[in-house]
């Protein structure tokens, strides 16, 4: 029988040589399969883990899988490492889903590549209505506490607060910018869209010894690492003598602007471009081998959407820092470690009501919904809601090449 049955080649019909003209005679008869029943409606697909859409249905068999876990079980089989199993269900092509009832009595089929939406539509019209592993419902459109800082407190990048000593600001049309620190001017640099020549003549930066506002073009930088983090910080000074009177309490190199700008582009977001630490970022593996990052969760999985390839993020809780991992197939979500790690996207009502996103500072993966509570009890500014990981990631497959150009640049994403 084996010999018999060559191969099944997706979208090609079985070329069972001795059986053709017995399976010719089938085609206008469904063949019907029964099973021994299992209690619980089930899907079976029938595959190979090497035939294209059947790699495209994997990540859909997945989520399924966990999503209905206990009201339908979804299974596969490889046809080609099991090639008795074919002519058992009676399938042509790969790949196959047939849907069985609970006693195992079979109550259609389909060929070829099937979505998740259609998939559960067809449940529901075989009179099977399932209930989605529901997420709670966690979003914020009135932030719990009213914003008390003065404006001229306020990192107009990352919304913190700005301490006298670190304040960086830059010229524009519209007045000042104000910086927490020179780590949010190059993120600011990195995104912006205009040209950049002579950008830095707009540049202040604040003496970390006298508090006195000096350009950032003759500023002395000391930079260093923290002992514990890894995360790198930085000093302004007016002179070199004081950044190495600096240096002999906190450590540290002397660089100027330069290399400061250097170091400070050496880590970009695999999606908006913008500059980041690698101890505050995503880390994305592009196809099992490139590494770069994202400098938010979300960024992370628009790694997936730019460079078209497969990618697994690594993004730490917002809350724990534990690390949640994503792995993508074709567009989808493959795997999610923990399963039960849910997406914050934090948004912000823009000055026509309509509300867009709050930028990369106000996004996080949280382990479990309830990591989210906490971390939202103590950030009372932030509003936004909940949505799935499946869902933050079709939102970015979405974006078309134009879009992914404007990404997160200034004026683009966050409203101010
Ligand atoms: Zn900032
Ligand atoms: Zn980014």
């Amino acid at each position: 029988m084996q010999k018999k049955l060559l191969l099944i080649v997706p979208g090609v019909l079985i070329l069972a040589v001795a059986g053709w003209a017995m399976n010719q005679g089938r085609t206008n008869t469904p063949v019907s399969a029964s099973v021994e029943g299992i209690g619980i409606p089930r899907l079976l697909d029938l595959g190979a883990t090497e035939c294209i859409p059947c790699k495209m249905m994997a990540p859909i068999l997945e989520n399924l899988k966990e999503e209905y876990k206990g009201q339908f079980q979804v299974d596969f089989i490889d046809v080609w490492k099991n090639p008795k199993e074919a002519p058992k269900y009676g399938i042509k092509t790969i790949p196959t889903q047939i849907f069985f009832d609970t006693k195992g009595k079979e109550l259609w089929r389909h060929v070829g590549f099937i979505s998740r939406e259609d998939i559960l539509g067809k449940w529901k019209e075989l009179g099977y209505e399932f209930k989605t592993t529901e997420l709670p419902t966690i979003e914020c459109w009135e932030p719990a506490k009213k914003e008390t800082r003065n404006k001229d407190q306020i990192c107009y990048m990352c919304d913190g607060d700005i301490h006298a000593k670190k304040l960086v600001t830059v010229k524009t049309d519209k007045g000042d910018v104000r910086l927490c620190n020179p780590h949010c001017y190059f993120i600011m640099w990195s995104c912006l869209t205009e040209d950049k020549a002579d950008f830095e003549q707009k540049v202040t930066m604040t003496d970390w010894a006298t508090g006195q506002r000096i350009p950032a073009l003759e500023a002395v930088f000391l930079t260093g690492q923290d002992e514990t983090t890894g995360r790198p910080w930085i000093k302004a000074f007016a002179n070199r003598s004081a950044a190495i009177k600096e240096r002999g309490v906190s450590g540290g190199n002397t660089v100027g602007l330069s290399v400061l700008k250097q170091q400070e582009m050496s880590h970009r977001c695999g999606f908006c471009d913008r500059s980041c630490y690698p101890q505050d970022a995503a880390e994305v593996i592009v196809d099992g081998g490139v590494q770069t990052w994202g400098c938010c969760s979300h960024c992370a999985l628009g790694v997936a959407v730019r460079t078209g390839k497969d990618i697994e993020v690594r993004q730490p809780d917002g809350l724990t820092g534990e690390i949640i991992v994503v792995k993508t197939l074709n567009g989808q979500v493959a795997s999610l470690e923990p399963a039960t790690a849910v997406a914050w996207f934090g948004q912000r009502q823009r000055p026509d009501k309509t509300w867009g996103s709050a930028g990369c500072f106000h996004q996080g993966f949280f382990a479990t919904p309830d990591h989210l509570k906490t971390w939202l009890d103590k950030h009372p500014l932030e509003t936004g809601k909940l949505i799935s990981i499946q869902q933050a990631l079709a939102d970015k497959m979405k974006l078309t090449p134009q879009q992914i150009q404007k990404a997160c640049k200034i004026g683009e994403c966050s409203p101010k």
